[in-house]
């Protein structure tokens, strides 16, 4: 199964691992099953040469054919991109047709963010539901070429369930490592199905992200967290069919929740690489939104705010400096619930890249803007809703101007935590914030725009009696004129 060996002209035969720190750089061959830089502990990178590569109009011709080809890696909106992959041409692709999801135009969302347009790019429209799968199909590939047979990961739940998925198509051996009592129901449900070993431990995710990089280092085991750079490269494309979708236009923004910082890097790396090869003009300006108990990544760019320059540091030092993880994190948002991010410093390096910012919300902003969305017709889970409520502060901050042109990633799909959505409507949502001090009705979300069930009797009468109801309700509110009080 090892087909490591590059045939000329591909894209593998171009393409290396490069350690991450600037300082080392040490390059290894794709075939090295790596994590780290072995010299230093860094992170690694996919690095394709651009000799050999086709002009940036043929490239854009050859990706828009394909959209009408019968090729199985065509209907991929990751593998139509497969110049900038690195793999052979006869690589093993595992596929259940990724990418291709929808970007739509957002017009209440934009209105609570006080925003003349934004768009949202729903990642959560991918096979298993969450944007993990663009990532998974590249990684479980690579798994393949390398002939391993067991494949593993730590999980807020998504990263599982894709996992799960997509070992199941290759049919390798499959165990998930997750927090206990801390994945959603859906989540779980998912793994199960498709066949993994769901193994639940004790402690947060970072413990689980801890034990299986340790049981990466048996050689019969392969590890595709984020941390594996060939799960980048399938993220990045998300880049590649944005702008594709923005017919090769470049937005001003780009905001994504930041977890264990994976997507960021991806993005950014995608971003970069297109403007690298003259398929757009300029980056846009990449942001990051992270949950307030759960954000050693913004209060690390809160801290090189406030940095003086009589600190002896410039700035980027002091970014560098003063990443602290998050010992407990908290937040509803499960899929962002990490304190240690793995790919802190890929991330940094894209928000410096783009100019971007790194900002946090609270709980109360996330499940309101959740419940925002919802009323654009698009579900999302927690996590995903992190972006608009970041994008409101950032615009009230003037770091964003109404007139300029924002896309928000949206990472998971609205099943993926029913539970949370119940509760927000229902008004029964609390965060888990255990300390004394806190009673449970200073826990308690407050359902801003709930819009929970009534109980009406099974009579004609009563029923247009509520429907006349919620038409005066919608008529008054003027269709979520509410929106602008909050
Ligand atoms: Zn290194």
């Amino acid at each position: 199964m090892n087909q490591s060996v590059p045939a000329e002209g591909t894209a593998a035969a171009r393409a290396s691992q490069r350690c991450a720190e600037p300082e080392c750089g040490a390059q290894y061959r794709l075939d090295e099953r790596l994590y780290v830089c072995p010299r230093c502990g860094g992170l690694l990178d996919v690095e394709i040469e651009r000799e050999g590569l086709s002009r940036a109009d043929e490239l854009r011709a050859v990706w828009r054919a394909r959209l009408s080809s019968f090729d199985a890696r065509d209907h991929s909106g990751v593998w139509r991109y497969r110049e900038l992959l690195p793999f052979d041409r006869d690589a093993p692709v595992v596929t259940l047709a990724e990418g291709n999801t929808p970007l739509y135009d957002a017009p209440r969302s934009a209105r609570y963010c006080r925003l003349d347009a934004l768009k949202l790019k729903h990642q959560g429209c991918n096979p298993t539901g969450s944007f993990k799968d663009t990532g998974m199909t590249t990684a479980v590939t690579q798994g393949l070429v390398l002939g391993v047979r067991t494949v593993v990961c730590a999980s807020t739940g998504n990263t599982a369930a894709s996992l799960a998925a997509y070992a199941a198509r290759a049919s390798l051996l499959c165990a998930i490592l997750v927090p206990r009592g801390q994945v959603s129901h859906a989540k779980l449900a998912q793994s199960l199905d498709y066949g993994a070993r769901v193994l639940e431990l004790e402690g947060n995710f970072d413990d689980a992200m801890r034990a299986v990089r340790e049981l990466a280092e048996d050689e019969a085991i392969y590890l595709v967290n984020s941390i594996n750079p060939f799960r980048i490269e399938g993220q990045k494309t998300v880049a590649f069919e944005l702008t594709e979708q923005l017919a090769w236009g470049v937005p001003d923004h780009v905001v994504v929740p930041g977890g264990n910082l994976g997507n960021s890097s991806a993005l950014g790396k995608g971003f970069k690489e297109l403007l690298d090869l003259g398929l757009i003009d300029r980056l846009p300006r990449l942001s990051v939104v992270q949950a307030e108990g759960a954000a050693p990544f913004a209060r690390m760019f809160a801290r090189g705010d406030r940095a003086t320059p009589d600190e002896g540091l410039a700035p980027d030092e002091v970014l560098e400096d003063s990443f602290r993880p998050v010992e407990r994190p908290q937040t509803l948002a499960t899929a962002i619930k990490i304190g240690a991010p793995v790919s802190w410093k890929k991330a940094l390096r894209a928000v410096r890249w783009t100019g971007g910012r790194v900002q946090s919300v609270s709980e109360q902003e996330i499940a309101d803007a959740k419940a925002i969305i919802g009323r654009d017709g698009i579900g999302c889970e927690p996590a995903s809703a992190t972006t608009v409520a970041g994008i409101k502060r950032l615009v009230a901050g003037g770091f964003i101007r109404p007139d300029e042109s924002v896309v928000a990633v949206l990472t998971g799909h609205v099943l993926k935590d029913a539970d949370y959505v119940i509760n927000y409507h229902r008004e029964t949502l609390h965060t888990r914030d255990r300390s004394p001090d806190k009673t449970k009705e200073e826990r308690r979300i407050k359902g801003t725009f709930a819009n929970s069930p009534v109980r009406v009797k099974a009579t004609r009468g009563a029923i247009l009696e509520q429907l006349s109801r919620a038409g005066h309700e919608e008529f008054s509110a003027g269709g979520l004129d509410c929106v602008d009080e909050a």
